[in-house]
């Protein structure tokens, strides 16, 4: 294992626990570090700090353990045990009313770069880092071990796009429950590791809010929002994305559930949408894709969501809700509210703030890494 040293005064990052060291910090570049390495970090004066996986970027370490040890099988079947462990804990495993869960959740287990999610009896792995996807098989034994017979598939999804099973094969797309909804979930072409499992308690929120009311769920994807919406007693909803395949997806699912007399799939740009739509929803649900991804594009993000929520806004008739999220790890709670104080400005509407919202306990967030509450949600009135 290669040794990083960190420059003087650095060592106090770590004190702090956050799991991130950026390259500013290391005291010299090794051209022949290979990315993904697992390397030990040392402060400036040679002493011990932590263990990491090494990549040539502005996040350089990603810390894996506090402690001199390996990351090896065991190391990983710990924490995919502990993982497990919470889930239970949290009534999600062998449970038949929700299949779907999210096994681990990188930084908030302990894992950063690693994502598992779980779709009753597949694993679908996604590796975020260099260092995760070299050490995919050691993952793989790991899963194998810490859930036996319950295991059917895994498949690896990189960068959201090529996948691959590492064990067994599966059919797609596989039908999984939650809070008793059925939904077609395709992890081989669909979005991210193929369902927003983190929406799971606003959807039960939206659920509360729905009866009698005329929804949009913009940026629909597989419609989750608007099953549970449609269950909820909404008297109508349209679920809009530019994705045919995700309209596709949504309208299945209506189907499925039995919900799809008053369920409407439309393929369209959300932000032309509701500019030919004023006025006319009594409920709108925003959850756009991470309109940044990195400080650099926060800018152009907050315009963005500002935009988009003053449209928003003004789709929804008087004493209308709307549910509005961000899940841009860059724009956090205070900035998030900022921008949507900015809209309301912009739309001329009275707007109340009935509720905040954020991800599910299957999400957890490492108290030493803020960065890891990455979905905020609002509930409004429009006056
Ligand atoms: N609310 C969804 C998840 C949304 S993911 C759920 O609960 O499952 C974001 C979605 O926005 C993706 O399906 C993507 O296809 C869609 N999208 C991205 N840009 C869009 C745009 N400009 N107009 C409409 N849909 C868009």
């Amino acid at each position: 294992m290669e040794t990083i040293k960190l420059k003087r005064g650095k060592e106090n990052l770590l004190q702090r626990r956050h799991p991130w060291i950026f390259s500013g910090a290391l005291a010299h570049q090794d051209k022949r570090l290979e990315n993904g390495a697992v390397v030990k970090v040392h402060d400036f004066r040679d002493r011990f700090l932590a263990i990491g996986h090494y990549y040539n970027s502005s996040i350089a370490i990603r810390i894996l353990r506090f402690d001199e040890g390996k990351i090896d099988l065991s190391f990983f079947i710990e924490k995919i045990k502990n993982a497990l462990k919470l889930r239970k804990a949290l009534g999600l495993i062998d449970n038949e009313e929700c299949l779907v869960y999210r096994l681990v959740n990188a930084e908030g287990d302990g894992l950063p770069g690693l994502v598992i999610d779980w779709y009753n009896g597949v694993a679908v792995i996604s590796a975020s880092s260099a260092g995760m996807k070299l050490q995919e098989n050691l993952i793989v034994r790991a899963l194998k071990e810490v859930l036996g017979a319950s295991l059917k598939a895994i498949y690896s999804r990189h960068d959201e796009k090529d996948g691959k099973y590492l064990f067994g094969k599966t059919s797609v797309p596989h039908l999984v429950k939650q809070y008793g909804h059925s939904f077609l979930v395709d992890w081989e072409s669909g979005q991210k590791t193929g369902f927003f499992i983190d929406q799971r308690e606003n959807r039960k929120k939206a659920a509360d809010y729905a009866q009698g009311r005329k929804v949009l769920n913009a940026f629909s994807y597989s419609g989750g929002f608007s099953v549970y919406a449609l269950d909820g007693g909404a008297a109508h909803v349209d679920s809009v994305d530019s994705s045919a395949p995700a309209i596709e997806l949504a309208v299945k699912n209506a189907e499925l559930n039995n919900l799809s007399e008053n369920h409407h799939g439309i393929e369209a740009d959300v932000f032309d949408f509701l500019t030919n739509h004023k006025n006319e929803y009594d409920m709108i649900i925003i959850d756009p894709p991470a309109f940044a991804r990195s400080i650099s594009r926060r800018h152009n993000a907050v315009t963005g969501y500002k935009r988009l929520n003053a449209l928003a806004m003004n789709s929804i008739g008087s004493g209308g809700i709307l549910f509005t999220f961000s899940c841009s790890q860059v724009v956090d709670n205070r900035l998030f509210e900022d921008t949507i104080r900015a809209a309301a400005i912009e739309s001329g509407r009275d707007i109340q703030l009935l509720e905040r919202l954020s991800q599910p306990a299957d999400h957890p967030v490492s108290i030493f890494h803020p960065e890891g509450n990455y979905l905020k949600g609002l509930i409004l009135r429009v006056s």
